[in-house]
Protein backbone atom coordinates (compact mmCIF):
# COMPACT_ATOMS: atom_id res chain seq x y z
CA UNK A 1 0.00 0.00 0.00
CA UNK A 2 0.95 3.71 -0.79
CA UNK A 3 -0.03 6.90 0.36
CA UNK A 4 -0.44 10.26 -1.36
CA UNK A 5 -1.25 13.59 0.44
CA UNK A 6 -4.69 15.08 0.37
CA UNK A 7 -3.27 18.26 -1.87
CA UNK A 8 -1.84 15.84 -4.36
CA UNK A 9 1.68 17.23 -3.69
CA UNK A 10 3.82 14.19 -2.35
CA UNK A 11 5.29 11.31 -4.46
CA UNK A 12 3.76 7.97 -2.81
CA UNK A 13 5.70 6.82 -0.26
CA UNK A 14 5.25 3.48 2.32
CA UNK A 15 3.58 3.23 5.70
CA UNK A 16 6.53 2.94 7.64
CA UNK A 17 8.22 6.25 5.89
CA UNK A 18 4.81 8.81 6.79
CA UNK A 19 4.25 7.36 9.98
CA UNK A 20 6.95 9.70 11.51
CA UNK A 21 5.81 12.73 9.79
CA UNK A 22 2.97 15.19 10.89
CA UNK A 23 1.58 16.77 7.77
CA UNK A 24 2.54 15.83 4.32
CA UNK A 25 5.54 17.96 2.65
CA UNK A 26 2.42 20.22 0.71
CA UNK A 27 0.48 20.90 3.90
CA UNK A 28 -2.19 18.03 3.20
CA UNK A 29 -3.06 15.10 5.36
CA UNK A 30 -1.58 11.80 4.22
CA UNK A 31 -3.71 8.78 2.95
CA UNK A 32 -3.88 5.70 1.32
CA UNK A 33 -4.08 5.24 -2.48
CA UNK A 34 -7.20 3.28 -2.08
CA UNK A 35 -9.04 1.60 1.09
CA UNK A 36 -9.31 -2.55 0.21
CA UNK A 37 -12.80 -3.54 -0.18
CA UNK A 38 -13.23 -7.12 1.80
CA UNK A 39 -15.03 -9.66 -0.53
CA UNK A 40 -17.89 -11.57 1.84
CA UNK A 41 -15.96 -14.08 1.35
CA UNK A 42 -12.76 -12.10 3.29
CA UNK A 43 -15.51 -10.58 5.78
CA UNK A 44 -16.50 -14.22 6.75
CA UNK A 45 -13.00 -15.08 7.88
CA UNK A 46 -12.48 -12.17 10.19
CA UNK A 47 -15.66 -13.39 12.01
CA UNK A 48 -14.33 -15.10 15.34
CA UNK A 49 -10.79 -14.40 15.34
CA UNK A 50 -9.76 -12.38 18.37
CA UNK A 51 -8.83 -8.73 19.17
CA UNK A 52 -4.85 -9.57 18.29
CA UNK A 53 -5.62 -11.96 14.98
CA UNK A 54 -8.42 -9.32 13.71
CA UNK A 55 -5.69 -6.00 13.91
CA UNK A 56 -3.34 -8.26 12.33
CA UNK A 57 -5.51 -8.69 9.37
CA UNK A 58 -6.57 -5.08 9.47
CA UNK A 59 -3.32 -3.09 9.79
CA UNK A 60 -1.68 -5.60 7.90
CA UNK A 61 -3.57 -4.03 4.86
CA UNK A 62 -2.49 -1.09 5.39
CA UNK A 63 1.14 -1.73 6.65
CA UNK A 64 2.45 -3.94 3.67
CA UNK A 65 6.35 -2.71 4.17
CA UNK A 66 6.75 -4.49 8.23
CA UNK A 67 7.23 -8.10 7.20
CA UNK A 68 3.63 -10.26 8.82
CA UNK A 69 5.87 -11.51 11.25
CA UNK A 70 6.81 -8.66 13.01
CA UNK A 71 3.69 -7.18 12.40
CA UNK A 72 2.32 -9.85 14.72
CA UNK A 73 4.96 -9.60 17.53
CA UNK A 74 4.01 -5.72 17.02
CA UNK A 75 0.37 -6.28 17.54
CA UNK A 76 0.77 -9.72 19.89
CA UNK A 77 3.30 -7.34 22.73
CA UNK A 78 0.74 -4.33 22.81
CA UNK A 79 -3.17 -5.91 22.64
CA UNK A 80 -2.42 -7.95 26.45
CA UNK A 81 -4.65 -8.81 29.14
CA UNK A 82 -1.98 -6.79 30.93
CA UNK A 83 -2.24 -3.68 28.99
CA UNK A 84 -6.05 -3.52 28.46
CA UNK A 85 -7.59 -5.40 31.64
CA UNK A 86 -9.03 -8.30 29.38
CA UNK A 87 -8.49 -10.60 26.56
CA UNK A 88 -11.15 -8.84 24.92
CA UNK A 89 -9.43 -5.53 24.27
CA UNK A 90 -12.86 -3.93 23.66
CA UNK A 91 -16.18 -5.79 25.85
CA UNK A 92 -19.05 -4.82 25.56
CA UNK A 93 -21.21 -3.46 28.21
CA UNK A 94 -25.05 -4.17 27.25
CA UNK A 95 -27.24 -0.79 27.97
CA UNK A 96 -30.50 -3.16 27.41
CA UNK A 97 -32.43 -3.93 24.29
CA UNK A 98 -30.00 -3.74 21.18
CA UNK A 99 -28.10 -0.84 22.99
CA UNK A 100 -24.06 -1.43 24.07
CA UNK A 101 -21.18 0.41 25.22
CA UNK A 102 -18.52 -0.74 22.96
CA UNK A 103 -15.85 -0.28 26.30
CA UNK A 104 -12.61 1.38 24.78
CA UNK A 105 -11.06 2.82 28.18
CA UNK A 106 -9.10 0.49 29.93
CA UNK A 107 -5.95 1.23 28.77
CA UNK A 108 -3.46 2.66 31.20
CA UNK A 109 -4.70 5.87 31.13
CA UNK A 110 -8.37 5.29 31.22
CA UNK A 111 -9.37 6.66 27.80
CA UNK A 112 -9.91 5.38 24.09
CA UNK A 113 -6.32 7.37 22.96
CA UNK A 114 -4.25 3.88 24.18
CA UNK A 115 -5.97 1.91 22.15
CA UNK A 116 -3.98 3.42 19.35
CA UNK A 117 -1.05 4.98 20.88
CA UNK A 118 0.03 1.97 22.73
CA UNK A 119 0.47 0.35 19.06
CA UNK A 120 2.29 3.56 18.16
CA UNK A 121 4.37 3.43 20.88
CA UNK A 122 6.01 0.00 19.72
CA UNK A 123 5.63 0.80 15.93
CA UNK A 124 7.68 3.64 16.59
CA UNK A 125 10.10 2.09 18.78
CA UNK A 126 10.58 -0.63 16.01
CA UNK A 127 10.59 1.71 13.27
CA UNK A 128 13.46 3.83 14.26
CA UNK A 129 15.25 0.67 15.31
CA UNK A 130 15.40 -0.83 11.82
CA UNK A 131 16.69 3.15 10.39
CA UNK A 132 19.02 3.39 13.31
CA UNK A 133 17.57 7.15 14.05
CA UNK A 134 16.09 8.58 16.82
CA UNK A 135 12.93 11.13 17.42
CA UNK A 136 12.09 13.47 19.45
CA UNK A 137 8.09 14.26 19.90
CA UNK A 138 7.05 17.45 20.63
CA UNK A 139 3.28 17.94 21.68
CA UNK A 140 1.09 20.46 23.80
CA UNK A 141 -1.82 18.73 26.02
CA UNK A 142 -4.50 20.07 28.19
CA UNK A 143 -4.89 16.34 29.36
CA UNK A 144 -5.79 13.10 27.70
CA UNK A 145 -3.48 13.12 24.81
CA UNK A 146 -0.42 14.17 26.19
CA UNK A 147 -1.02 10.79 29.14
CA UNK A 148 -2.14 8.79 26.30
CA UNK A 149 0.89 9.65 24.46
CA UNK A 150 3.79 9.47 27.63
CA UNK A 151 2.81 5.80 28.68
CA UNK A 152 2.85 4.46 25.46
CA UNK A 153 6.25 6.10 24.93
CA UNK A 154 7.78 5.51 28.49
CA UNK A 155 11.29 4.36 28.41
CA UNK A 156 11.04 3.42 24.78
CA UNK A 157 14.47 3.36 22.87
CA UNK A 158 15.56 6.16 20.64
CA UNK A 159 12.74 8.53 21.87
CA UNK A 160 12.24 11.26 23.86
CA UNK A 161 9.16 13.13 24.61
CA UNK A 162 8.88 16.58 25.30
CA UNK A 163 5.38 17.52 26.51
CA UNK A 164 3.81 21.13 27.03
CA UNK A 165 1.25 21.41 29.65
CA UNK A 166 -0.42 24.38 31.07
CA UNK A 167 0.67 25.50 34.34
CA UNK A 168 -1.90 24.25 37.10
CA UNK A 169 -4.65 24.35 34.49
CA UNK A 170 -4.89 20.46 34.46
CA UNK A 171 -7.01 18.50 37.22
CA UNK A 172 -5.51 16.62 39.92
CA UNK A 173 -5.61 13.41 38.68
CA UNK A 174 -4.50 14.67 34.87
CA UNK A 175 -1.58 16.21 36.39
CA UNK A 176 -0.54 13.06 38.45
CA UNK A 177 -1.08 10.64 35.29
CA UNK A 178 1.46 12.58 33.24
CA UNK A 179 3.81 13.94 35.94
CA UNK A 180 4.19 10.88 37.98
CA UNK A 181 6.10 9.21 35.38
CA UNK A 182 9.87 8.39 36.05
CA UNK A 183 11.32 7.43 32.77
CA UNK A 184 14.15 9.65 32.10
CA UNK A 185 13.15 9.82 28.63
CA UNK A 186 10.03 12.13 29.42
CA UNK A 187 10.06 15.41 29.98
CA UNK A 188 6.94 17.16 31.10
CA UNK A 189 7.18 21.11 30.86
CA UNK A 190 4.48 23.12 32.85
CA UNK A 191 4.31 26.32 31.10
CA UNK A 192 3.16 29.62 32.77
CA UNK A 193 0.06 29.96 30.42
CA UNK A 194 -3.01 28.70 29.05
CA UNK A 195 -3.01 25.52 26.52
CA UNK A 196 -2.99 28.22 23.49
CA UNK A 197 0.17 29.39 24.54
CA UNK A 198 1.84 25.71 24.76
CA UNK A 199 0.01 24.94 21.51
CA UNK A 200 2.02 28.40 20.03
CA UNK A 201 5.13 27.07 21.29
CA UNK A 202 4.76 23.96 19.52
CA UNK A 203 4.19 26.04 16.23
CA UNK A 204 6.67 28.20 16.41
CA UNK A 205 9.46 24.94 16.96
CA UNK A 206 7.57 23.62 14.06
CA UNK A 207 8.20 27.32 11.54
CA UNK A 208 11.83 26.63 12.22
CA UNK A 209 12.55 24.26 9.95
CA UNK A 210 16.22 24.01 10.51
CA UNK A 211 15.56 23.17 14.41
CA UNK A 212 12.93 20.53 13.41
CA UNK A 213 15.46 18.78 10.89
CA UNK A 214 18.30 19.18 13.03
CA UNK A 215 16.75 17.64 16.01
CA UNK A 216 14.59 15.34 14.33
CA UNK A 217 11.36 16.42 15.88
CA UNK A 218 8.13 14.82 14.99
CA UNK A 219 4.45 14.53 16.78
CA UNK A 220 1.57 11.91 17.87
CA UNK A 221 -0.92 14.24 17.47
CA UNK A 222 -4.76 12.95 16.13
CA UNK A 223 -3.73 12.94 12.41
CA UNK A 224 -1.27 10.39 12.63
CA UNK A 225 -2.11 7.87 10.33
CA UNK A 226 -0.80 4.80 12.46
CA UNK A 227 -3.40 6.07 15.06
CA UNK A 228 -6.34 6.28 12.48
CA UNK A 229 -5.63 2.42 11.59
CA UNK A 230 -5.06 1.09 14.54
CA UNK A 231 -8.77 2.46 15.82
CA UNK A 232 -10.53 0.92 12.62
CA UNK A 233 -10.12 -2.63 14.74
CA UNK A 234 -12.87 -2.12 16.89
CA UNK A 235 -14.97 -1.08 14.66
CA UNK A 236 -14.76 -4.84 13.28
CA UNK A 237 -14.16 -6.41 16.86
CA UNK A 238 -17.70 -4.86 17.91
CA UNK A 239 -19.32 -5.60 15.24
CA UNK A 240 -18.87 -8.90 15.18
CA UNK A 241 -20.07 -9.08 18.64
CA UNK A 242 -23.47 -7.69 18.32
CA UNK A 243 -24.28 -9.78 15.07
CA UNK A 244 -24.75 -13.78 14.08
CA UNK A 245 -24.01 -12.73 10.87
CA UNK A 246 -22.76 -10.49 8.24
CA UNK A 247 -25.76 -9.31 6.34
CA UNK A 248 -26.79 -7.47 9.37
CA UNK A 249 -26.31 -3.83 10.02
CA UNK A 250 -25.15 -2.12 13.22
CA UNK A 251 -25.16 1.67 13.83
CA UNK A 252 -22.53 2.95 15.61
CA UNK A 253 -22.45 6.51 17.99
CA UNK A 254 -18.97 8.73 18.51
CA UNK A 255 -18.35 11.75 20.72
CA UNK A 256 -16.53 13.62 18.57
CA UNK A 257 -13.30 16.39 18.69
CA UNK A 258 -11.28 16.05 15.84
CA UNK A 259 -12.81 13.45 13.96
CA UNK A 260 -10.31 10.71 14.55
CA UNK A 261 -12.31 8.21 15.91
CA UNK A 262 -15.51 7.79 13.56
CA UNK A 263 -13.38 8.56 10.93
CA UNK A 264 -11.84 5.12 11.48
CA UNK A 265 -15.44 3.69 11.32
CA UNK A 266 -16.11 5.49 8.21
CA UNK A 267 -13.02 3.28 6.84
CA UNK A 268 -14.17 0.13 8.50
CA UNK A 269 -17.52 0.73 6.65
CA UNK A 270 -15.69 1.60 3.05
CA UNK A 271 -13.90 -1.16 3.58
CA UNK A 272 -16.99 -3.32 3.35
CA UNK A 273 -18.14 -3.85 7.00
CA UNK A 274 -21.88 -3.54 7.12
CA UNK A 275 -21.97 -0.34 9.25
CA UNK A 276 -25.85 1.57 8.67
CA UNK A 277 -25.39 4.47 10.17
CA UNK A 278 -22.50 6.82 11.49
CA UNK A 279 -23.73 8.68 14.45
CA UNK A 280 -21.18 11.83 15.28
CA UNK A 281 -21.65 13.76 18.62
CA UNK A 282 -20.51 16.88 19.11
CA UNK A 283 -20.84 19.27 22.29
CA UNK A 284 -21.09 22.62 22.70
CA UNK A 285 -18.33 22.87 19.91
CA UNK A 286 -20.49 21.92 16.99
CA UNK A 287 -18.64 22.76 13.85
CA UNK A 288 -19.29 19.16 12.61
CA UNK A 289 -22.91 19.20 13.36
CA UNK A 290 -23.69 21.82 11.40
CA UNK A 291 -21.69 20.01 8.76
CA UNK A 292 -23.43 17.26 8.59
CA UNK A 293 -26.75 18.99 8.74
CA UNK A 294 -26.13 21.35 6.35
CA UNK A 295 -22.64 21.32 4.26
CA UNK A 296 -21.38 24.49 5.72
CA UNK A 297 -18.09 23.91 7.24
CA UNK A 298 -17.51 26.99 8.98
CA UNK A 299 -14.19 26.65 11.95
CA UNK A 300 -14.28 28.70 14.73
CA UNK A 301 -11.67 30.99 15.66
CA UNK A 302 -9.55 29.87 18.95
CA UNK A 303 -11.57 32.50 20.60
CA UNK A 304 -14.73 30.98 20.47
CA UNK A 305 -13.94 27.52 21.51
CA UNK A 306 -16.16 26.78 24.66
CA UNK A 307 -14.49 25.18 27.16
CA UNK A 308 -17.27 22.34 28.39
CA UNK A 309 -17.45 19.17 30.46
CA UNK A 310 -16.42 17.51 27.48
CA UNK A 311 -13.31 18.72 27.77
CA UNK A 312 -11.32 16.40 25.22
CA UNK A 313 -14.04 17.50 22.53
CA UNK A 314 -13.48 21.14 22.52
CA UNK A 315 -11.98 22.21 19.19
CA UNK A 316 -12.25 24.65 17.23
CA UNK A 317 -12.03 23.04 13.44
CA UNK A 318 -11.75 18.84 13.04
CA UNK A 319 -8.06 17.86 12.02
CA UNK A 320 -9.13 14.70 10.71
CA UNK A 321 -11.76 15.99 8.38
CA UNK A 322 -9.64 16.65 5.47
CA UNK A 323 -9.46 12.68 5.15
CA UNK A 324 -12.96 12.27 4.62
CA UNK A 325 -13.88 15.13 2.02
CA UNK A 326 -10.56 14.00 -0.11
CA UNK A 327 -12.40 10.83 -0.33
CA UNK A 328 -15.78 12.75 -0.55
CA UNK A 329 -14.31 13.81 -3.75
CA UNK A 330 -12.66 11.07 -5.04
CA UNK A 331 -9.73 11.82 -4.43
CA UNK A 332 -10.02 15.24 -6.31
CA UNK A 333 -6.75 17.34 -4.59
CA UNK A 334 -7.53 20.31 -6.89
CA UNK A 335 -10.29 20.25 -5.13
CA UNK A 336 -9.45 19.42 -1.75
CA UNK A 337 -6.80 22.48 -2.49
CA UNK A 338 -9.63 25.07 -3.03
CA UNK A 339 -11.81 24.12 -0.37
CA UNK A 340 -9.10 24.76 2.43
CA UNK A 341 -7.44 27.51 0.86
CA UNK A 342 -10.98 28.93 1.82
CA UNK A 343 -10.68 27.68 5.02
CA UNK A 344 -7.49 29.47 5.60
CA UNK A 345 -8.91 32.89 3.85
CA UNK A 346 -12.63 32.71 4.78
CA UNK A 347 -12.72 30.21 7.82
CA UNK A 348 -15.19 28.56 5.52
CA UNK A 349 -16.69 26.57 2.68
CA UNK A 350 -19.72 25.26 1.89
CA UNK A 351 -20.37 21.65 -0.78
CA UNK A 352 -22.63 22.25 -3.66
CA UNK A 353 -25.92 20.08 -3.40
CA UNK A 354 -24.72 17.49 -5.30
CA UNK A 355 -21.38 17.04 -2.84
CA UNK A 356 -23.90 17.66 -0.24
CA UNK A 357 -26.37 14.43 -1.35
CA UNK A 358 -22.89 12.05 -0.97
CA UNK A 359 -22.31 13.41 2.62
CA UNK A 360 -25.96 12.01 3.39
CA UNK A 361 -25.28 8.82 1.35
CA UNK A 362 -22.10 7.91 2.83
CA UNK A 363 -24.00 6.74 6.28
CA UNK A 364 -22.97 10.08 8.60
CA UNK A 365 -26.01 11.84 10.76
CA UNK A 366 -25.17 14.05 13.52
CA UNK A 367 -26.33 15.70 16.76
CA UNK A 368 -25.51 18.20 19.63
CA UNK A 369 -25.19 17.19 23.19
CA UNK A 370 -24.60 19.90 25.97
CA UNK A 371 -23.92 20.67 29.69
CA UNK A 372 -27.54 19.72 30.96
CA UNK A 373 -27.90 16.58 28.53
CA UNK A 374 -24.79 15.41 29.81
CA UNK A 375 -25.66 15.86 33.37
CA UNK A 376 -29.09 13.97 32.14
CA UNK A 377 -27.67 11.21 30.28
CA UNK A 378 -25.39 10.24 33.33
CA UNK A 379 -27.94 10.05 35.98
CA UNK A 380 -30.10 8.02 33.39
CA UNK A 381 -27.91 5.58 32.98
CA UNK A 382 -27.18 5.22 36.76
CA UNK A 383 -31.08 4.87 37.74
CA UNK A 384 -32.10 2.67 34.74
CA UNK A 385 -28.50 0.23 34.72
CA UNK A 386 -27.96 -1.07 38.07
CA UNK A 387 -25.36 2.33 38.98
CA UNK A 388 -23.40 2.01 35.84
CA UNK A 389 -21.64 5.44 35.70
CA UNK A 390 -20.69 6.77 32.32
CA UNK A 391 -18.37 9.68 31.74
CA UNK A 392 -19.67 12.93 29.94
CA UNK A 393 -17.60 12.10 26.75
CA UNK A 394 -19.47 8.95 26.88
CA UNK A 395 -22.64 10.65 27.81
CA UNK A 396 -22.66 12.96 24.51
CA UNK A 397 -22.22 9.88 22.19
CA UNK A 398 -24.85 8.27 23.92
CA UNK A 399 -27.56 10.91 23.90
CA UNK A 400 -26.84 11.76 20.35
CA UNK A 401 -26.98 8.05 19.64
CA UNK A 402 -30.33 7.29 21.30
CA UNK A 403 -31.88 10.29 19.46
CA UNK A 404 -31.22 8.16 15.85
CA UNK A 405 -31.82 5.01 17.09
CA UNK A 406 -33.39 2.52 14.45
CA UNK A 407 -36.11 -0.28 15.64
CA UNK A 408 -34.31 -3.57 15.01
CA UNK A 409 -30.78 -2.73 14.39
CA UNK A 410 -28.12 -3.00 17.47
CA UNK A 411 -26.59 0.51 18.47
CA UNK A 412 -23.28 0.56 19.61
CA UNK A 413 -22.46 3.87 21.72
CA UNK A 414 -18.62 3.92 21.57
CA UNK A 415 -16.93 4.38 25.77
CA UNK A 416 -14.09 6.75 25.13
CA UNK A 417 -12.84 7.23 28.99
CA UNK A 418 -14.01 5.99 32.77
CA UNK A 419 -16.03 8.59 34.87
CA UNK A 420 -12.88 8.19 37.37
CA UNK A 421 -10.89 11.25 34.61
CA UNK A 422 -13.80 13.46 35.43
CA UNK A 423 -14.78 13.29 38.72
CA UNK A 424 -15.52 17.01 39.22
CA UNK A 425 -18.57 16.69 36.36
CA UNK A 426 -19.47 12.83 38.28
CA UNK A 427 -19.96 14.75 41.36
CA UNK A 428 -21.91 17.40 39.76
CA UNK A 429 -24.65 14.68 38.01
CA UNK A 430 -24.67 12.56 41.33
CA UNK A 431 -23.31 13.56 44.10
CA UNK A 432 -20.91 10.67 44.59
CA UNK A 433 -17.07 10.01 43.54
CA UNK A 434 -16.96 7.78 40.80
CA UNK A 435 -14.87 4.47 41.41
CA UNK A 436 -11.32 4.19 40.34
CA UNK A 437 -10.11 1.31 38.95
CA UNK A 438 -7.56 -0.62 40.89
CA UNK A 439 -3.66 1.04 40.95
CA UNK A 440 -5.49 4.76 40.40
CA UNK A 441 -6.29 5.31 44.36
CA UNK A 442 -3.46 7.23 45.50
CA UNK A 443 -2.09 8.69 42.15
CA UNK A 444 -1.95 12.06 43.29
CA UNK A 445 0.03 11.90 46.54
CA UNK A 446 2.76 9.79 43.75
CA UNK A 447 6.26 11.68 43.79
CA UNK A 448 6.03 14.13 40.44
CA UNK A 449 8.74 15.19 38.12
CA UNK A 450 8.42 18.27 35.75
CA UNK A 451 10.01 21.11 34.80
CA UNK A 452 8.15 24.97 34.77
CA UNK A 453 9.10 27.07 32.12
CA UNK A 454 7.66 30.31 30.59
CA UNK A 455 6.03 31.11 27.34
CA UNK A 456 9.37 31.73 26.18
CA UNK A 457 10.16 29.49 22.47
CA UNK A 458 14.17 29.90 22.70
CA UNK A 459 14.08 28.72 26.07
CA UNK A 460 11.58 25.73 25.08
CA UNK A 461 14.73 25.09 22.19
CA UNK A 462 17.56 25.83 24.30
CA UNK A 463 15.61 22.65 26.55
CA UNK A 464 14.81 20.29 23.84
CA UNK A 465 18.56 21.20 22.51
CA UNK A 466 20.07 20.09 25.84
CA UNK A 467 18.01 16.86 26.25
CA UNK A 468 17.49 15.70 22.94
C1 LIG B 1 -9.99 12.49 22.07
C2 LIG B 1 -11.29 12.17 22.72
C3 LIG B 1 -12.51 12.28 22.01
C4 LIG B 1 -12.59 12.79 20.59
O1 LIG B 1 -12.05 11.89 19.66
P1 LIG B 1 -11.64 12.40 18.19
O2 LIG B 1 -10.90 11.26 17.61
O3 LIG B 1 -10.76 13.60 18.40
O4 LIG B 1 -12.88 12.73 17.46
C5 LIG B 1 -13.68 11.90 22.66
N1 LIG B 1 -13.66 11.48 23.95
C6 LIG B 1 -12.51 11.37 24.66
C7 LIG B 1 -12.57 10.91 26.08
C8 LIG B 1 -11.29 11.71 24.08
O5 LIG B 1 -10.15 11.63 24.81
Amino acid sequence: MQYLSTRGGMAPKAFCEILLEGLAPDGGLTVPQHYPRLTAAELAELRGLDYRALALAIIGRYATDIPRAELKALIDHTYTAQIFGTDDITPLKPLGDEVHLLALSNGPTLAFKDIAMQFLGNLFEYVLARSGEHLNILGATSGDTGSAAEHAMRGKRNIQVFMLSPLGRMSPFQRAQMYSLQEPNIHNLAVRGVFDDCQDLVKGVGRDAGFKARYRIGAVNSINWGRVVAQVVYYFKGYFAVTRDNDQEVDFAVPSGNFGNIFAGYIAKRMGLPIGRLILATNENDVLDEFFRSGAYRVRPAAQVYATSSPSMDISKASNFERYIYDLLDGDSAQVRELWRRVEEEGEFRLTLGQYERVRASGFVSGVSRHADRMETIRRVYREHGGLIIDTHTADGLKVGLEHRRPGVPLLCLETALPAKFEESIVEALGLKPPRPAGFEDIESRPQRYEIMDVDLEALKRYIAKHA
